[in-house]
Protein backbone atom coordinates (compact mmCIF):
# COMPACT_ATOMS: atom_id res chain seq x y z
CA UNK A 1 0.00 0.00 0.00
CA UNK A 2 1.12 3.54 -1.18
CA UNK A 3 1.64 6.04 2.17
CA UNK A 4 0.03 9.33 0.76
CA UNK A 5 2.51 11.53 0.71
CA UNK A 6 2.07 14.90 2.98
CA UNK A 7 2.37 18.14 1.82
CA UNK A 8 4.52 20.34 4.28
CA UNK A 9 3.84 24.24 4.48
CA UNK A 10 5.81 26.89 5.38
CA UNK A 11 9.62 26.55 6.23
CA UNK A 12 9.77 24.43 9.11
CA UNK A 13 9.61 20.76 7.43
CA UNK A 14 13.20 20.09 8.55
CA UNK A 15 11.26 19.18 11.84
CA UNK A 16 9.74 17.12 10.82
CA UNK A 17 10.13 12.81 11.07
CA UNK A 18 12.39 11.97 8.67
CA UNK A 19 10.71 8.06 8.13
CA UNK A 20 8.08 10.38 6.36
CA UNK A 21 8.34 10.88 2.45
CA UNK A 22 8.47 14.74 2.02
CA UNK A 23 7.21 16.71 -0.77
CA UNK A 24 8.54 20.74 0.08
CA UNK A 25 6.25 23.19 -0.72
CA UNK A 26 5.24 26.93 0.57
CA UNK A 27 2.06 28.24 0.52
CA UNK A 28 0.06 25.66 -0.90
CA UNK A 29 2.48 25.70 -4.31
CA UNK A 30 5.05 23.16 -5.22
CA UNK A 31 8.32 24.48 -5.04
CA UNK A 32 9.94 22.53 -7.54
CA UNK A 33 10.06 19.30 -8.54
CA UNK A 34 13.80 18.37 -7.74
CA UNK A 35 13.05 19.30 -3.98
CA UNK A 36 11.19 15.96 -3.80
CA UNK A 37 12.65 13.79 -0.72
CA UNK A 38 12.59 10.51 -1.57
CA UNK A 39 11.76 7.72 0.67
CA UNK A 40 14.28 5.31 1.09
CA UNK A 41 14.64 3.40 -2.11
CA UNK A 42 13.85 -0.26 -2.46
CA UNK A 43 16.90 -2.91 -1.79
CA UNK A 44 19.11 -4.69 -5.21
CA UNK A 45 18.32 -7.95 -3.93
CA UNK A 46 21.66 -8.46 -5.51
CA UNK A 47 23.67 -5.66 -3.72
CA UNK A 48 21.28 -5.48 -0.56
CA UNK A 49 23.37 -2.98 1.03
CA UNK A 50 23.76 -0.53 -1.68
CA UNK A 51 22.31 2.57 -0.97
CA UNK A 52 20.92 6.03 -3.51
CA UNK A 53 22.60 8.82 -0.97
CA UNK A 54 21.80 11.62 -4.16
CA UNK A 55 18.65 12.91 -1.88
CA UNK A 56 21.08 13.29 1.53
CA UNK A 57 24.36 14.77 -0.66
CA UNK A 58 21.73 17.29 -1.71
CA UNK A 59 20.07 17.74 1.73
CA UNK A 60 21.32 20.57 4.67
CA UNK A 61 24.23 19.68 6.67
CA UNK A 62 22.91 18.61 10.00
CA UNK A 63 20.14 16.13 8.03
CA UNK A 64 19.89 12.35 8.10
CA UNK A 65 18.46 9.33 7.65
CA UNK A 66 18.49 5.92 9.11
CA UNK A 67 17.94 2.61 7.15
CA UNK A 68 17.06 -0.93 9.15
CA UNK A 69 18.53 -3.77 6.78
CA UNK A 70 17.86 -7.54 7.59
CA UNK A 71 20.10 -10.27 5.38
CA UNK A 72 19.42 -13.83 6.39
CA UNK A 73 23.28 -14.23 4.81
CA UNK A 74 25.98 -12.25 3.72
CA UNK A 75 28.62 -13.88 1.70
CA UNK A 76 32.44 -13.18 1.59
CA UNK A 77 32.78 -13.57 -2.18
CA UNK A 78 36.10 -15.44 -1.71
CA UNK A 79 36.16 -17.52 1.79
CA UNK A 80 32.46 -19.15 2.36
CA UNK A 81 33.82 -19.96 5.87
CA UNK A 82 33.79 -16.22 6.67
CA UNK A 83 29.64 -16.43 5.15
CA UNK A 84 27.74 -13.83 8.24
CA UNK A 85 24.29 -15.37 8.91
CA UNK A 86 20.97 -13.25 10.69
CA UNK A 87 22.83 -9.83 9.74
CA UNK A 88 20.50 -6.98 11.39
CA UNK A 89 21.21 -3.59 11.92
CA UNK A 90 20.57 0.05 11.24
CA UNK A 91 22.47 2.49 9.81
CA UNK A 92 22.16 6.53 10.02
CA UNK A 93 23.78 8.42 7.60
CA UNK A 94 23.80 11.98 8.11
CA UNK A 95 25.10 14.94 6.52
CA UNK A 96 28.09 16.72 7.15
CA UNK A 97 29.77 19.35 5.62
CA UNK A 98 32.46 17.44 4.52
CA UNK A 99 30.67 14.31 3.21
CA UNK A 100 28.43 11.91 4.56
CA UNK A 101 29.12 10.15 7.67
CA UNK A 102 27.48 6.78 8.14
CA UNK A 103 27.36 5.23 11.61
CA UNK A 104 25.82 1.24 11.85
CA UNK A 105 25.04 -1.01 14.45
CA UNK A 106 24.79 -4.46 13.23
CA UNK A 107 24.41 -8.16 14.78
CA UNK A 108 24.50 -11.20 13.18
CA UNK A 109 26.27 -14.91 13.67
CA UNK A 110 29.20 -17.00 12.31
CA UNK A 111 29.82 -20.84 12.03
CA UNK A 112 32.92 -21.19 13.70
CA UNK A 113 35.23 -23.99 14.91
CA UNK A 114 35.77 -24.73 18.76
CA UNK A 115 39.07 -23.98 19.69
CA UNK A 116 39.18 -26.92 22.11
CA UNK A 117 36.54 -29.49 20.94
CA UNK A 118 36.52 -29.11 17.48
CA UNK A 119 32.69 -28.67 16.87
CA UNK A 120 31.22 -26.36 14.87
CA UNK A 121 28.75 -23.49 16.73
CA UNK A 122 27.15 -20.55 15.79
CA UNK A 123 28.81 -17.59 17.55
CA UNK A 124 27.08 -14.48 18.04
CA UNK A 125 28.79 -11.24 17.01
CA UNK A 126 27.81 -7.41 17.68
CA UNK A 127 29.59 -4.82 16.06
CA UNK A 128 29.86 -1.24 15.41
CA UNK A 129 31.54 1.69 13.33
CA UNK A 130 31.73 4.51 11.94
CA UNK A 131 32.67 6.21 8.53
CA UNK A 132 32.68 9.00 6.40
CA UNK A 133 32.48 9.29 2.79
CA UNK A 134 34.26 12.45 1.72
CA UNK A 135 32.84 14.54 -1.23
CA UNK A 136 36.72 15.76 -1.92
CA UNK A 137 39.55 14.32 -1.40
CA UNK A 138 40.57 17.19 0.92
CA UNK A 139 38.33 15.51 3.57
CA UNK A 140 39.58 11.95 2.73
CA UNK A 141 40.06 9.89 5.83
CA UNK A 142 42.42 7.05 6.39
CA UNK A 143 39.77 4.79 4.88
CA UNK A 144 39.99 6.38 1.38
CA UNK A 145 36.39 6.71 0.78
CA UNK A 146 34.46 9.10 -1.76
CA UNK A 147 30.97 9.90 -2.24
CA UNK A 148 31.05 8.34 -6.19
CA UNK A 149 29.74 11.09 -8.68
CA UNK A 150 26.40 8.72 -9.17
CA UNK A 151 25.92 8.72 -5.32
CA UNK A 152 24.88 5.21 -4.89
CA UNK A 153 27.48 3.89 -2.17
CA UNK A 154 27.74 -0.11 -1.15
CA UNK A 155 27.57 -0.36 2.31
CA UNK A 156 28.18 -4.46 1.78
CA UNK A 157 32.40 -4.39 2.26
CA UNK A 158 32.19 -2.18 5.57
CA UNK A 159 28.85 -3.71 7.19
CA UNK A 160 31.08 -7.21 6.04
CA UNK A 161 34.91 -6.56 7.20
CA UNK A 162 33.75 -4.88 10.96
CA UNK A 163 31.71 -7.83 11.30
CA UNK A 164 34.53 -10.08 10.36
CA UNK A 165 36.84 -8.17 13.09
CA UNK A 166 34.91 -9.40 16.03
CA UNK A 167 35.32 -13.29 15.33
CA UNK A 168 37.43 -14.00 18.28
CA UNK A 169 40.68 -15.18 18.16
CA UNK A 170 40.42 -17.98 19.48
CA UNK A 171 37.12 -19.69 19.30
CA UNK A 172 34.93 -21.36 22.04
CA UNK A 173 31.82 -22.76 21.49
CA UNK A 174 30.74 -21.88 25.20
CA UNK A 175 32.84 -20.42 28.12
CA UNK A 176 33.52 -23.16 29.71
CA UNK A 177 33.93 -25.78 27.48
CA UNK A 178 35.74 -29.07 28.52
CA UNK A 179 37.25 -30.11 25.40
CA UNK A 180 38.33 -33.29 24.14
CA UNK A 181 39.77 -36.12 26.26
CA UNK A 182 43.50 -36.09 24.91
CA UNK A 183 43.44 -40.65 25.69
CA UNK A 184 40.83 -41.31 23.47
CA UNK A 185 39.46 -38.00 21.89
CA UNK A 186 35.63 -37.98 23.38
CA UNK A 187 34.13 -35.01 23.43
CA UNK A 188 33.72 -34.09 27.23
CA UNK A 189 30.51 -31.45 26.88
CA UNK A 190 28.38 -34.83 25.34
CA UNK A 191 30.08 -37.54 27.37
CA UNK A 192 32.75 -38.25 30.34
CA UNK A 193 34.90 -41.03 28.87
CA UNK A 194 36.44 -41.46 32.45
CA UNK A 195 40.08 -41.12 31.56
CA UNK A 196 39.78 -37.27 32.04
CA UNK A 197 40.52 -38.05 35.90
CA UNK A 198 44.00 -39.22 36.08
CA UNK A 199 44.83 -36.34 34.78
CA UNK A 200 42.72 -33.74 35.06
CA UNK A 201 44.54 -31.59 37.85
CA UNK A 202 47.94 -31.57 39.40
CA UNK A 203 45.92 -31.96 42.73
CA UNK A 204 43.57 -34.91 41.50
CA UNK A 205 46.08 -37.04 43.89
CA UNK A 206 43.92 -35.41 47.26
CA UNK A 207 41.09 -36.80 45.97
CA UNK A 208 42.90 -40.00 47.65
CA UNK A 209 42.41 -38.45 50.61
CA UNK A 210 39.02 -37.78 51.36
ZN1 LIG B 1 33.90 -26.44 22.45
ZN1 LIG C 1 38.79 -40.48 27.14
Amino acid sequence: MQPSIPAVFGRNFCSLPVDLPIRACYNGRRLAPNLTIEETPVPNPRKPLRLNVGFLVSAAAGYHRDFDFYLPKLADEEDETLTLLEVQGRVRISRTPQGLLVEGAFEGEIQLECVRCLSDYPQHLHWEFTELYAFTRDNITDSGLLVPEDAHIDLQPLVRDFGLLEIPIKPLCRADCKGLCPECGQNLNLRDCGHRAAFDSPFSALKDLF
